[in-house]
C-alpha cells in the first residue's frame, strides 16, 4: 500500500532520529503506467506486421524463381499487412486528435445525421457482402452540428464490429430515432458472439480486447470503441452498451438535441 501510494524519502534529521518525507505521487504513477502500457501496445501491434511483410520480403528475394501463383499469395498477404499498419496508424491520429480535442479538418457545419447513418449501413453492406440480414429503420431527416467524419467514425465503428462478431446468417438492426427528450438514438443490435459482463467496462480502453485472435483477423486495430467514446463524448453524448453472452449485443449512442435545417 505505502510503495503505491507514497514516494518515501529518509534524510538524516538528528543523529537520533531521521526525518521522512512522504509525497502522493499515485497519480503521476498512474500516467506513467498508462503511457508505458500504451507505447509497449503500439510496438507490439506494428511489430507483427512488419516482421511478416519482412518474412515476405527476404523469401521473395531469396527465391527468384518462385512460382507465380505462390509470389502472387505472398504479395497478396504483405498488402494485407501494410493495410493493417496504416488502418492502425489512422486510428492512433484520430484517437490523439479527438483527446486533445483537436478537430480533424475543417469546421463544424450542420448535416443530415440520417444520411450519414445510411452511408454507414451502405458501406457495412458491402463489408459484410450479403452474409448477413440486416434491419434497417433510419428515421429521416435528423440533423445535427459538428464534425461529419468524426460522428461517421463513432458509428461505423459500432457499426463494423456488429458484422465482424456476428456469424454469416446474424441479424444487424440499425435504427435512428428522434426520442421524446430531444434527443436521437443511434443504435446497432447484433445477434452476435456477445460479450461476457465483465468486459462491457473495458470495451472502450484503449487496445481492450476480448479475443486478441478474432479481433486481429477480422482487421480490427483494438482503438474502435476508444475512439467513438472520444467522438462521441466531444458532442456530449453517451454510448450504452447491453449485451448477452452467446446472444448479442446492442450499442446504443444517445445524442443530445439536434438543429432543425431551415
Ligand atoms: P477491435 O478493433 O478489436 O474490434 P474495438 O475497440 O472496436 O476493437 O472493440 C473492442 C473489443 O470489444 C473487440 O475486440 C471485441 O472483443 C469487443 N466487441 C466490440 N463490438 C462487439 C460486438 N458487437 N460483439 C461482441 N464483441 C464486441
Amino acid at each position: 500500500y505505502f510503495k503505491r501510494i507514497l514516494s518515501i524519502s529518509r534524510q538524516p534529521f538528528t543523529q537520533q532520529s531521521e526525518l521522512i518525507i512522504t509525497q502522493d505521487i499515485t497519480q503521476q504513477e498512474q500516467l506513467d503506467d498508462a503511457q508505458i502500457t500504451f507505447v509497449a501496445n503500439v510496438s507490439h501491434e506494428l511489430r507483427t506486421p512488419l516482421t511478416v511483410i519482412n518474412g515476405f520480403v527476404e523469401t521473395l528475394s531469396d527465391i527468384p524463381d518462385l512460382p507465380l501463383e505462390q509470389r502472387q499469395t505472398f504479395l497478396g498477404l504483405m498488402q494485407k499487412e501494410g493495410k493493417r499498419m496504416l488502418n492502425l496508424l489512422t486510428d492512433l491520429l484520430t484517437l490523439s486528435r479527438l483527446e486533445r480535442g483537436q478537430s480533424t479538418a475543417g469546421d463544424f457545419q450542420q448535416f443530415n445525421l440520417s444520411y450519414m447513418v445510411n452511408q454507414v449501413i451502405e458501406a457495412t453492406q458491402n463489408i459484410s457482402k450479403g452474409q448477413h440480414q440486416f434491419i434497417i429503420d433510419v428515421e429521416p431527416d435528423i440533423y445535427f452540428y459538428g464534425l461529419e467524419s468524426e460522428l461517421y467514425s463513432a458509428f461505423s465503428n459500432i457499426t463494423f464490429n456488429a458484422i465482424r462478431y456476428t456469424p454469416a446468417q446474424g441479424v444487424i438492426t440499425v435504427q435512428l430515432s428522434r426520442s421524446d427528450t430531444d434527443h436521437a438514438i443511434f443504435s446497432v443490435t447484433d445477434t452476435g458472439i456477445g460479450i461476457a459482463p465483465e468486459h462491457i467496462p473495458r470495451l472502450t480502453e484503449r487496445f481492450y480486447r476480448i479475443d486478441n485472435a478474432r479481433s486481429r483477423q477480422t482487421g480490427g486495430t483494438g482503438l474502435g470503441l476508444a475512439i467513438t467514446k472520444y467522438a462521441l463524448a466531444k458532442y456530449h453524448s453517451t454510448l450504452e452498451i447491453e449485451s448477452i453472452f452467446g446472444e448479442g449485443s446492442c450499442f446504443k449512442a444517445v445524442l443530445p438535441v439536434i438543429e432543425k435545417e431551415k
